[in-house]
């Protein structure tokens, strides 16, 4: 049992840390496509998979006519929820769906608190923000729930932020933001039950507001499931001088979006 328990804090050099394939990288090659497989259709500004097949993409572009070729667009225009109401933050850059391996390991880190899994999912997240071309000056996370890190004893989400500043050398902003009040718990709720529970409920606190002035922020999270909890927090950056905010997180746990 020492020996499992040895291997899994201190894995073996060479060795996949999820499937335990020999020689491998922390991460082999089926574990990685695994973790990080997104579907290729989804909305440019909040990252949700979007519910287009090959027909619909064309279709929804207004490409093609009975007498020309049907050009597929290089990717879907934004989704209804995000043409109604766009949310603060300018895009999304996600791992994968909360699902399979993913959803194994995010709550294994959140949960369990088995953070050494978070390092190789954090180099995974830098390498696509780096892939999706995201500039940023600061990294911060959305703010603390004081009940929730008493029982859970850590923060996922911001230690992935500390990570992912350390990787791709930009500052890390901890606490940057603050609640105004108490909120209730997110989850049970519907997308307008969880927005009117967070409606201003999140401030930058004054000695960062100095700090985010001018600046484009990269805000970091573990799952986004409505994306209000993001978007409270986007509000709250962009009301305190930032110029920008992009969301980075591990897994989309959100239903998948109509285009209009
Ligand atoms: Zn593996
Ligand atoms: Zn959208």
């Amino acid at each position: 049992m020492w020996a499992h328990l040895r291997e899994l804090i201190f894995p073996m050099p060479g060795a996949c840390l999820w499937c335990g394939l020999q020689g491998a990288p922390a991460v082999c090659g089926r574990c990685r496509v695994e973790l990080s497989w997104l579907p290729p259709d989804r909305c440019p500004r909040c990252g949700r998979p979007v519910a287009v097949g090959p027909w619909g993409r064309a279709a929804a572009a207004g490409a093609g006519t009975a007498a020309g070729p049907v050009r597929v667009p290089p990717a879907p225009p934004r989704c209804w929820s995000c043409r109604v109401r766009p949310p603060a933050f300018a895009g999304v850059t996600c791992l994968g769906l909360y699902r399979g391996l993913l959803k194994w390991t995010v709550n294994a880190v959140k949960e369990k608190g088995q953070r050494f899994l978070l390092p190789p999912l954090a180099e995974m997240l830098a390498r696509r923000l780096l892939a999706d071309g995201v500039v940023f000056d600061l990294v911060t996370a959305p703010p603390l729930d004081p009940r929730r890190l008493r029982r859970r004893g850590h923060h996922p989400a911001l230690a992935l932020a500390d990570q992912l500043a350390v990787l791709c050398g930009r500052p890390f902003l901890p606490g940057a933001l603050r609640r105004t009040r108490a909120v209730r718990a997110q989850s049970g709720l519907t997308g307008a039950q969880r927005r009117r529970n967070l409606r201003g409920a999140a401030e930058a606190v004054p000695h960062a507001a100095r700090r985010l002035a001018g600046r484009r922020v990269l805000l970091v999270d573990d799952v986004i499931t409505t994306g209000s909890t993001l978007d409270a927090a986007a509000r709250a950056l962009l009301a305190a001088g930032a110029v920008g905010v992009w969301a980075a997180v591990l897994a989309d746990n959100g239903p998948r979006r109509a285009l209009p």
